[in-house]
């Protein structure tokens, strides 16, 4: 298990930030960071597929497109989780085509779609900081707050959400803002 770095509660809801392997959480739903296409991929993607094992990409061809800010739902295979939840990040093209909006999108549609499932407990990774470029430091403050407004937003629809981070600079920045966003 990822060893938990920070813990905030908001209502009923436990918010925790991690460092380690999402592939390894045992949580009712993992988000995948896709691409539009749902055919897997390098970074998380891969990882998840790898772990997964067949049957996700073949339940992946079968939705085959998920539009950037939008999430689907697929089943987990050999993973522990009983739902993977893949969203599209923003690739990062400078700032000005939206990709804060569409990375704020791309967590509260997981989010929103977890609860749809039945799911209470959710791991999630920093979505387009690894191939799609977001900034990291950004990018760190646009997921926790958006994921700060869904459970305002939302009280009580789950009960832990972990943001599961695999890079020591990853980690980092995500606990300056964890910090920025809901300690202080
Ligand atoms: P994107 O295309 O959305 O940028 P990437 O998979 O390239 O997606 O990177 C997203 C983040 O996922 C990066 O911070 C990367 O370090 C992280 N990552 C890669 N493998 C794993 C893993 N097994 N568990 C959690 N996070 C991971």
């Amino acid at each position: 298990m990822a060893q938990e770095m920070e813990v905030v509660t908001i209502g009923n809801t436990k918010i925790a930030l991690k460092r380690g392997d999402i592939t390894q959480e045992e949580v009712d739903a993992i988000v995948n960071a896709a691409n539009p296409r749902l055919l897997g991929g390098g970074g998380v993607d891969g990882a998840i597929h790898r772990a997964a094992g067949p049957s996700l990409l073949q339940e992946c061809r079968q939705i085959g497109y998920c539009a950037p800010g939008e999430a689907v739902v697929t089943g987990a295979g050999e993973l522990k989780a009983r739902y993977v939840i893949h969203t599209v990040g923003p690739v990062w093209r400078g700032g000005t085509r939206g990709e804060e909006r569409v990375l704020a999108s791309a967590y509260k549609e997981s989010l929103k779609r977890a609860v749809g499932k039945g799911a209470a407990t959710i791991a999630l990774p920093a979505i387009s900081t690894g191939a799609y470029g977001f900034p990291v430091d950004l990018a760190a403050k646009v997921s926790l707050c958006a994921i700060k407004e869904f459970v305002e937003e939302n009280p009580g629809a789950l009960e832990q959400i972990s943001l599961v981070l695999f890079g020591e600079n990853i980690y980092k920045a995500f606990g300056k803002a964890f910090e920025a966003c809901f300690i202080r």
